[in-house]
């Protein structure tokens, strides 16, 4: 693990003190991924506080980069049949489904390139300085503080990473007020695009449940209310944890 090993430079401050403050581990999965080559860095500077992660394993690195361009190529022929459907005259509803799941699938493999370049860009960013000595630890932990309401300073006390299946899906990190004792989560842009995504595919889910309800003789009318309560509550939870995660990084800002 080249990438741990020695002090890089700090692209904010320029300082040679960025260092490790902690390795993420990833478990095997069906004997595919071993552990230990798999998992993120996070390191802080330790002059400026500035906080950047590293993917330590270059195959991860490179497989977010060609599944975000292929999911690029997918939204754009989604688009494309959007704009077939039109020409053929098909059902507007043909055409603005095509668009809209196309213009959801573009935005993705746009989150996801980003993402891919940030993380790719990070080593380069911060190279390591051979011959660095060193330094004193003033930042030992791996997330910055953010502010309380109150004004207090409230550290980092828990890190959650969500995952679905296999595809990680954000990290919240709840902190705890010095002052006041009171908690607050806050997500990371990962977590906030999960929420997003699942909203986005789940309300019109809900509209088309709602006009065209399912078989017919299948259903009754009760169990198609049902239906429509589950993913109505999914809706909501999704665009409700989002609504909660942009209000509380704005209201707790980084100190
Ligand atoms: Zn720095
Ligand atoms: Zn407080």
């Amino acid at each position: 693990m080249q990438e741990e090993s020695g002090i890089r430079r700090c692209a904010r401050c320029g300082e040679p003190a960025v260092v490790v403050v902690r390795r993420w581990e990833r478990r095997a999965v069906f004997g595919l991924v071993s552990t230990g080559r798999t998992g993120r860095l996070d390191l802080r500077c330790q002059s400026c506080g500035a906080a950047v992660s590293i993917w330590d394993s270059p195959v991860q690195r490179a497989m977010l980069g060609v599944a975000s361009v292929q999911a690029g190529l997918v939204g754009v022929f989604l688009l494309v049949l959007a704009g077939e459907a039109v020409r053929e005259g098909l059902s507007p509803w043909v055409a603005l489904g095509f668009a809209y799941v196309g213009a959801l699938v573009t935005g993705l493999s746009a989150f996801a390139s980003h993402h891919f370049y940030t993380s790719w860009q990070a080593p380069r960013r911060s190279p390591v300085v051979p011959i660095a000595r060193v330094p004193a630890m003033r930042f030992p932990e791996p997330e910055p503080a953010r502010r309380c309401t109150c004004g207090g300073l409230a550290p980092a006390t828990a890190v959650k990473a969500r995952a679905v299946t296999l595809v990680p899906a954000g990290v919240d990190t709840t902190h705890t007020c010095s002052s006041c004792q009171r908690s607050f989560t806050v997500p990371d842009d990962v977590s906030l695009g999960f929420f997003g995504v699942a909203g986005a595919i789940l309300t019109p889910l809900l509209g088309v449940v709602a006009v065209h309800p399912p078989g017919e003789a299948a259903l009754t009318d009760a169990n198609t209310l049902f239906l429509l309560g589950v993913i109505g509550f999914f809706v909501l939870l999704a665009w409700g944890f989002l609504a909660l995660g942009v209000r509380n990084r704005s209201r707790h800002p980084v100190v």
